[in-house]
C-alpha cells in the first residue's frame, strides 16, 4: 500500500518540480529553501520507491543495494526535517530583521547533519517482517527517528516563540505535518501497513508550494511596488511643482504689487513702508528657496552640522521675538517657559537648532486658530553635556493618529481641503526631522485631532565653561558702512536687473563699477587693458558661461584680478564646485549684505 502512495507522491513531486524549476523566479530565502526541500523530497521518494521495487522483485533484505536505499530514505527524511526546521526559523529571523543570525543557523544544521550521516550509513540496519510488513530496525533507524522527533519539537518551540510574527499561512505546513502524522498513526492501528511518512512529507511539500510567498505573484508584486513608487514620485513632483508655484507666487505677488505702488507713490514714509513689505516678502521667498536647497542637500548627504560656541539664552530670545512677530494679530496666547539653569554657553549648531525650533513654532502658529502656543525649554545636565528638551505645544487643529507618521515625509501635507488657505510646502517637518537626526537628537509628536499638538525635541549640546567677558556683554554695535572709495569692480551678468542691483549695492560702498552683459564683453575689456580690483561673475549666461569666461580670463597673460562667482546657482555643493574651478570666492543671489561685505573686505584689502 505504502508503495503506491510513494509512487503517486513521486509523480506529483516530479510534476511540481518541472513546474517550479521551469519558471524564472525571484530568489529569496523562501524560494531557495523550498528548492532544496523539493529536491530532497524527490530523492527521498526515489529511494523509497526503489526499496519497494527491490522488495517486489524478491531481493533479499541483506542485499547491499536494498540496505543502501533504505538508509538513504532515512538520511533524506532527516535532511527533510532539517531543511524544514531551517525554513521555519529562517522566516522568523527575517521577519525580525535578524538576517545576520542566518549563517550561524545554517552552519548549526549543517554540522549536525554531517555528524549524524556516518552513524546512519555505517551502523548496521536489520529488517523484520511483521504482519506482512517490512519493518527496519537498528541504530540508524533509532537515530533518525529520535532526530526527527527532536527537530519536530524544535519546530513547535520556534512556532510558539515567534507566534506573533509567523503568519498562519506559514504555519500551515507544520500543522499539516503534525496532523497527518497523528492521522497516520491512528490509521496504522487499523491498517498496519499504512506507513505513509514519506508520502506525508511529499504532501506537505505540495501544500507548501502554495504557502511560500507565491514567487510569481511576488515578482508581479515587486513590479507593482516599483511602478507605484515611480507613480508616487511623479505625483509628488507634480504636486510639488504646483505647490511651489503657489508658494512662490504669493510673495512675488506682494513684491510685484508693492513695487507698482511705490512707482506711483509720492509720500516717502509710505514708500518706505511698502519697501519694508517688499523686503519681508523677499525674505519669505528666500525661505522657500532655502527649504528646497536644504532638502536637496539632505538628499545628497551634503548637509553638515557646524558646531560653534553660542549663548542659548540669546537664541531662545530671538525665537520668542520671531514667534511673536509671526503671531501678529492672531488671537493667540504665547507662553514661554525657559529653564532657569540654562548654561550660559553651549557648543553646537545653533543655526540648525534655531531652524528646528522655528519650524515647530511656525507650524504651531499656522495650524492654530485660537487658544495658545507654549514653548517649553527644559534641560538635563550630565557631566559636560546639556540635553535641551524643547517642546512646542499648541491648541490647534491637531493631527489624526493615522497621519502622525506621514507628517515627516517631504511634500506631505494633511487635510489639504481644510488647510488650503494655510501656506506651506510640506518640507518643514521633513527638514526638521533630518536636522534632529543629524544632531543625534530625537523628535516626538503627540497630537489629538481637533485639540492640538505637542512636538518635543531633545538634543544634546556640550556645555562650555567660561566667564562672560565685558566685551561680550556689550550690545553689538551696528557695523559701520565700509568705505571702499577708489576701488573698481567689473560686474558680468546677462540679466540687466541683476546688474543694476549689484551696482547699486556696491555704490553704497563708494565703489566704482562697470557692468557688462556677457562673457565676451568681459574678455574684451580685460584684453583692452582695462584694470579692475575685482570681477563679480554670473555663471549661467547664454553662449559663454561664467566658468568658460573665467577659464579664458586665466589664459590672458598677467591676469591676476580676483574673480568671484555671483550666482543664483545655489544647490548643494555649488560653492565647492566654483572654488574647485578656481574662482576666488562665491556669493549666492539674492545677495546677502554681510556676505558681500565679507568678500569686499577680503579682496579689496580694505579695513573696516
Ligand atoms: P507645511 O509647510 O505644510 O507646514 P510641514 O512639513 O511643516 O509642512 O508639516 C507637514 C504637515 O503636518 C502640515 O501640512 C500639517 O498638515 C501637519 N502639521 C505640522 N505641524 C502641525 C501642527 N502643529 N498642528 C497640526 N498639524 C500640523
Amino acid at each position: 500500500m505504502g508503495m503506491y502512495f510513494s509512487i503517486s507522491g513521486l509523480i506529483f513531486i516530479t510534476i511540481l518540480s518541472f513546474d517550479y524549476f521551469s519558471r524564472k523566479r525571484v530568489s529569496n530565502i523562501e524560494t531557495i529553501v523550498y528548492k532544496y526541500l523539493l529536491i530532497d523530497t524527490f530523492v527521498l521518494l526515489l529511494f523509497d520507491v526503489l526499496t519497494a521495487v527491490l522488495y517486489k522483485l524478491g531481493i533479499d533484505f541483506n542485499n547491499l543495494l536494498y540496505m543502501f536505499a533504505s538508509k538513504m530514505v532515512l538520511v533524506f527524511i532527516v535532511l527533510w526535517l532539517m531543511i524544514f526546521s531551517f525554513y521555519l526559523k529562517a522566516i522568523s529571523l527575517f521577519k525580525k530583521n535578524q538576517q545576520s543570525s542566518l549563517k550561524s543557523l545554517f552552519y548549526t544544521f549543517f554540522i549536525l547533519f554531517v555528524f549524524l550521516i556516518p552513524f546512519i550509513i555505517i551502523l548496521p540496519i536489520t529488517f523484520t517482517k511483521q504482519d506482512g510488513n517490512i519493518v527496519p530496525n537498528g541504530w540508524p533507524v533509532q537515530i533518525s527517528y529520535i532526530t526527527c522527533i527532536l527537530l519536530f519539537i524544535y519546530d513547535i518551540i520556534v512556532a510558539f516563540k515567534y507566534r506573533k510574527i509567523i503568519t498562519f499561512q506559514k504555519l500551515k505546513p507544520l500543522l499539516l505535518l503534525a496532523l497527518l502524522i497523528v492521522l497516520d498513526f491512528l490509521l496504522q492501528m487499523f491498517i498496519p501497513e499504512a506507513f505513509l511518512i514519506n508520502f506525508i512529507l511529499a504532501l506537505v511539500v505540495i501544500i507548501m508550494y502554495h504557502t511560500i510567498e507565491n514567487p510569481d505573484v511576488k515578482m508581479i508584486e515587486q513590479l507593482n511596488i516599483a511602478r507605484d513608487q515611480a507613480e508616487r514620485a511623479n505625483n509628488a513632483k507634480t504636486e510639488f511643482l504646483s505647490n511651489m508655484s503657489h508658494e512662490i507666487r504669493t510673495p512675488l505677488n506682494a513684491i510685484d504689487g508693492f513695487s507698482q505702488l511705490i512707482l506711483e507713490e509720492k509720500n516717502i514714509d509710505t514708500i518706505k513702508d511698502e519697501a519694508r513689505d517688499i523686503m519681508a516678502a523677499s525674505q519669505n521667498l528666500l525661505e522657500i528657496v532655502n527649504g528646497i536647497l536644504d532638502i536637496s542637500k539632505i538628499e545628497a548627504n551634503k548637509l553638515e552640522i557646524v558646531n560653534v560656541e553660542y549663548e542659548p539664552a540669546k537664541v531662545f530670545d530671538e525665537l520668542v521675538k520671531l514667534t511673536k512677530a509671526r503671531i501678529g494679530d492672531k488671537p493667540l496666547e504665547f507662553n514661554v517657559n525657559i529653564a532657569k539653569d540654562l548654561p550660559e554657553y553651549l557648543n553646537g549648531d545653533y543655526v540648525r537648532l534655531k531652524q528646528i525650533a522655528v519650524n515647530l513654532l511656525t507650524n504651531a502658529v499656522k495650524y492654530t486658530k485660537k487658544g495658545s502656543i507654549t514653548l517649553n525649554v527644559d534641560i538635563v545636565k550630565k557631566d559636560n553635556i546639556c540635553r535641551l528638551i524643547i517642546s512646542v505645544k499648541d491648541t490647534g487643529i491637531g493631527i489624526k493618529k493615522e497621519n502622525l507618521d506621514k507628517i515627516f515625509t517631504k511634500f506631505e501635507r494633511l487635510d489639504l481641503e481644510k488647510n488650503i488657505t494655510i501656506e506651506g510646502t510640506g518640507l518643514g517637518l521633513a527638514i526638521t526631522k533630518k536636522l534632529v537626526e543629524l544632531m543625534h537628537g530625537k523628535i516626538v509628536v503627540d497630537s489629538t485631532y481637533g485639540k492640538g499638538s505637542n512636538f518635543t525635541v531633545a538634543i544634546d549640546q556640550k556645555i562650555v565653561n567660561k566667564v562672560k567677558t565685558i566685551k561680550e556683554v556689550k550690545e553689538e554695535k551696528p557695523t559701520k558702512q565700509v568705505n571702499l572709495k577708489g576701488k573698481k569692480v567689473l560686474i558680468v551678468d546677462d540679466n540687466l536687473i541683476n546688474l543694476k542691483v549689484a551696482a547699486r549695492l556696491l555704490l553704497s560702498y563708494k565703489i566704482e563699477t562697470e557692468e557688462v552683459s556677457s562673457g565676451f564683453d568681459c574678455l574684451k575689456n580685460i584684453k583692452d587693458g582695462k584694470k579692475y580690483d575685482m570681477i563679480l561673475m554670473d555663471d549661467m549666461m547664454p553662449k559663454m558661461s561664467g566658468v568658460e569666461t573665467f577659464k579664458k580670463l586665466q589664459e590672458i597673460e598677467g591676469f591676476d584680478t580676483p574673480v568671484i562667482a555671483l550666482t543664483a546657482n545655489a544647490i548643494a555643493g555649488m560653492k565647492e564646485n566654483y572654488l574647485k574651478e578656481g574662482f576666488n570666492d562665491y556669493i549666492s543671489k539674492p545677495i546677502d549684505k554681510k556676505e558681500l561685505e565679507r568678500v569686499l573686505t577680503t579682496y579689496l584689502n580694505a579695513k573696516k
